[in-house]
């Protein structure tokens, strides 16, 4: 009798663990699968355009030069995107704006959101006048504002202030220069965060860390300002955002030896990978929330090749 209560006992607390077990393991895999971020630098050639969806939302940070408009068609179509639930535009200039005509032409853009910095150019004008006649949600952003890309992602803006606008992007020397008021963000998600920088220059930088504690900046993934250029991704700036990886979206063989040498020394020095669209073509990067995960369509990180 005492042999069969033993057996039953057995059999009792071995059918418990099967079920904590079991208890366990379906919704740590249904919460992997559903809260999933992936944000990829698109191939586009000499220009930034940035893809980020979420478990909720599509999400595209600029557009590529117009040149480049069949480029991004052709990766957005990769990707299987059909609307776009936000569109970013950093600033006004025509490799970060000009992809914008073929996007409205061909795919349902729910919001646009940018920096509200006017400028002349005629892509610009005709950008404007398709979100007016599409009647297409648009609102300007400013240091502090915060955008809800779903599935528990956020994206606060750092830069522009207001002031900032109203100067028109002013150089010292007085001359107007737009990538000063690029729309800076930092994108959350869980444990991890990126940093988005447009074309941000060092006076940029430097304004936004007066303004904002380094505890507020860190971040496991820069994308690298202005291409990579000798302009940006200033020492104090890289130190308080301290990312682990940077990635540069430059064309190959661009004029501007863009990603500058001196600046992937800096990264070199500060331990921070880098990955290049010249070099790396589309960079994914994936994140649980918890870890993240970088991968180059084709080569390896670190190249210092060319400049
Ligand atoms: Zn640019």
């Amino acid at each position: 009798m005492r042999r069969h209560w033993r057996i039953l006992c057995f059999l009792m607390m071995l059918s418990l663990a099967l079920v904590s077990l079991v208890g366990c393991g379906i919704p740590m895999e249904k919460s992997a699968v559903a809260s999933h971020l992936t944000v990829k630098m698109l191939d586009v050639g000499q220009g930034d355009a940035i893809l980020i969806r979420t478990s909720d939302e599509t999400i595209l940070i600029d557009t590529g030069d117009t040149d480049e408009a069949a480029k991004l068609k052709a990766a957005l179509d990769k990707e299987g995107v059909k609307t776009i639930d936000k569109l970013i535009i950093t600033h006004p200039h025509r490799d970060h704006l000009g992809g914008s005509a073929m996007v409205f032409q061909n795919y349902a853009v729910k919001a646009v959101y940018d920096n509200g910095q006017p400028t002349t150019p005629k892509f610009y004008r005709d950008y404007l006048k398709t979100i007016k006649v599409k009647n297409i949600p648009y609102k300007t952003l400013r240091d502090g504002d915060r955008l809800d890309f779903g599935g528990g992602v956020s994206f606060t803006i750092l830069s522009p202030t207001e002031e900032m606008v109203q100067e028109g992007g002013r150089e010292a020397d007085g001359k107007i220069n737009l990538n000063l008021n690029s729309l800076v963000g930092r994108l959350a998600y869980g444990n991890f965060a990126m940093m988005f920088t447009g074309d941000a220059e060092k006076p940029t930088e430097q304004a936004l860390l007066k303004r904002h504690p380094a505890g507020d900046l860190r971040c496991q993934v820069l994308k690298a300002g202005h291409h990579g250029s000798k302009t940006s991704s200033g020492l104090a700036f890289l130190k308080a955002v301290q990312p682990e990886v940077a990635l540069i979206s430059c064309g190959a063989g661009n004029s501007y030896r863009h990603p500058h040498a001196s600046v992937r020394r800096s990264y070199e020095k500060q331990r921070i990978d880098f990955y290049r669209t010249d070099v790396n073509g589309t960079i994914t990067v994936e994140s649980d929330g918890q870890t993240y995960r970088v991968t180059p369509e084709r080569g390896v990180k670190n190249s210092n090749k060319g400049n």
